[in-house]
């Protein structure tokens, strides 16, 4: 059995968000603020290095984010030696566009996602409405549409393992269809979960972010992970600074997570 390692690559943040947003209708009346960073993931140890997420195109998070403090992603992957056009396995876990944006930095890669989520952002009128277009971004939408029916986008209809000790899981709530991955480590079963919760706390207090599309869909998600990672420590979150701070750094922008 692989024992791989998983590396938070964060080419984005810290931003500022206010806590309501972080954990569901938390502090909403006050002026907390919380930070997030912005993140893809790392897989390596197995035959292949597999990447999980894409990261934004730079471009588009220039024009979105009035912030300076991101980086290509292409640039922080090559600090570890990952070059991301020879990538060849790409799993995404939903279609927001600070995860999939950067799709096409990886020309060579296969994408591997939920077909719920697919067919959700790509064929649903109700995606096309405000509070789900503005997730999202037609260039990276186009692109993985038109890789229907090539063999570089593999639609999952829930969990499947995709790799020896890489396992997609169906991990439905803060999107329709987002899946979260759980992979065999040195420490057991680990998941990155990406955004099935924002931040560690809220599975330490089994309550969601405000940022959820399905609250309950959320609370079972947190229930199935739970019982497949070896520890909840080895549960991972989408935009949590800690990830960033309380991990080894491996190189600038790159922490090793297992
Ligand atoms: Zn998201």
């Amino acid at each position: 059995m692989p024992e791989h390692t998983i590396y938070a690559v964060k080419y984005a943040g810290p931003f500022n968000v206010y806590g309501g947003y972080l954990v569901w209708q938390w502090d909403m009346a006050t002026t907390g603020f919380e930070w997030e960073n912005w993140y893809l993931w790392c897989i390596r140890g197995g035959a292949d290095t597999v990447v999980i997420d894409t990261g934004a195109d730079p471009e588009l998070t220039r024009r979105r984010k009035k912030s300076p403090l991101f980086e290509n992603p292409v640039d922080v992957l090559a600090r570890v030696g990952v070059e991301a056009a020879a990538v060849k396995h790409v799993v995404l876990t939903h279609m927001h566009w600070d995860h999939v944006g950067g799709v096409h930095l990886f020309p060579q890669a296969t994408f591997y996602m939920q077909e719920a989520e697919f067919r959700f952002w790509t064929q649903d009128p109700l995606a096309a409405r405000p509070p789900f277009a503005n997730l999202t971004d037609n260039a990276s939408l186009e692109y993985l549409a038109g890789l229907e029916g090539t063999e570089r986008l593999v639609l999952l209809n829930g969990d499947r393992e995709i790799l020896p000790g890489i396992e997609c899981l169906s991990a439905p709530g803060h999107t329709p269809g987002l899946q979260a991955v759980a992979v065999d480590t040195a420490l057991g079963r680990a998941i990155v979960g990406s955004d099935a919760a924002h931040v560690f706390r809220n599975y330490d207090e089994d309550w969601p972010s405000a940022f959820s599309m399905d609250l309950a869909g959320c609370l079972r998600t947190y229930e199935k992970l739970r019982t497949i990672a070896s520890s909840t420590d080895l549960i991972f979150p989408g935009h949590d600074v800690l990830m960033y701070d309380d991990y080894p750094l491996v190189a600038e922008g790159v922490t090793q997570l297992v």
